[in-house]
């Protein structure tokens, strides 16, 4: 339980405010308990004045995205959860071939504006059911294309409330990991640059990715996508495969009959379920191939 007098001056901030909101509904995992408090930000002065909120009462506050890389307790989240939305949704285009997207927009989002302005370099992107503030954060990528291929900057709110921009390379992007992970801030846009591109060219590309995506992915399916990085020269489904464990399941958590590397929801799967799944593959893969297996998702 959040102490009542936060609660009450979150609840005034520009924000849309949910105490005991449960997580279930805002992972693509569905799955997670209660979150003390949930809410979606409008613009930076209520991000700042809850964050800076959370700090005087000594309260744990975290940031989400859009939750498809999250599996969150089933014990739920004690603390604040954030979500980007209002001023956090706009796109714009800034100078030749570059737009800026707020955090919160979504990689959906980000291609059509990019396909509707006839800018090329995002279709990688389709697909990926993601923030822009959670793929930059975890330099989301697919099909030969990373978020870092088109990201020239990124603003974010500091430790100590401070709006402040990486650009290039003190982005620190590499596979899956970028400057934020492990840091206690709020990325709150990026700059996008694309270049021109035929738009007929650009759906074409968008929809031959999402067809290869419902051919090999399951779709059909809560999941977090991919749980596990790719290990330095192999594929983590073709390991999980090779070992025998397409298929397994603990609970109603499954490694996916269509692609090893993903653990669907069958319908009630608890966090417990997924995670103990999760060692299970990791263990078997372990013994059998000499290979760790380091997960991609992340747990909260
Ligand atoms: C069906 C499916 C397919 C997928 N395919 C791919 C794929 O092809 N490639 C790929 O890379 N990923 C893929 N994913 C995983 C996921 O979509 C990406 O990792 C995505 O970038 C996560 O974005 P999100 O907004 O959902 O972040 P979340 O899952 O909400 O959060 C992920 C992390 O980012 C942090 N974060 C989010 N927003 C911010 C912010 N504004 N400031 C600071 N930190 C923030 C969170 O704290 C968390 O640590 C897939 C997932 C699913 C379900």
């Amino acid at each position: 339980m959040l102490d009542q007098e936060l609660l009450n001056y979150i609840s005034v901030q520009d924000a849309d405010v949910f105490p005991d909101e449960p997580m279930s509904q805002h992972t693509s995992f569905r799955i997670g308990g209660a979150a003390d408090c949930f809410c979606e930000v409008k613009n930076i002065k209520a991000l700042k004045n809850i964050i800076d909120a959370c700090r005087e009462y000594n309260v744990p506050w975290y940031v989400i995205g859009l939750g498809s890389n999250l599996l969150v307790s089933d014990d739920g989240i004690r603390g604040v959860v954030i979500k980007l939305g209002g001023d956090f949704n706009e796109i714009e285009t800034v100078g030749e071939n570059c737009i800026r997207c707020g955090a919160g927009v979504s990689l959906a989002g980000v291609c059509v504006y990019a396909r509707n302005n006839s800018l090329g370099g995002a279709e990688f992107a389709w697909g990926i059911p993601g923030s822009v503030g959670g793929a930059v954060y975890m330099n989301a990528g697919a099909y030969g294309g990373e978020i870092k291929d088109i990201v020239i900057s990124s603003r974010y709110l500091d430790e100590e409330g401070n709006v402040c921009e990486l650009t290039g390379k003190a982005q620190d992007f590499s596979y899956r990991h970028s400057a934020y992970c492990g840091r206690n801030v709020v990325i709150l846009d990026a700059v996008f640059e694309l270049y021109p591109k035929n738009k007929n060219e650009i759906l074409f590309l968008m929809q031959d990715t999402m067809e290869k995506r419902r051919k090999k992915q399951p779709l059909n399916r809560p999941s977090a996508g991919s749980v596990f990085k790719r290990p330095e020269g192999y594929y983590a489904a073709a390991l999980i495969e090779q070992c025998g464990l397409k298929g397994v399941s603990v609970g109603d958590a499954q490694v996916s009959e269509k692609h090893s590397g993903f653990i669907v929801n069958n319908g009630k799967a608890s966090a417990k379920d997924v995670k103990e799944l999760i060692e299970k593959v990791r263990s078997v893969v372990r013994s059998k191939t000499g290979v760790e297996l380091e997960c991609e998702i992340r747990f909260m």
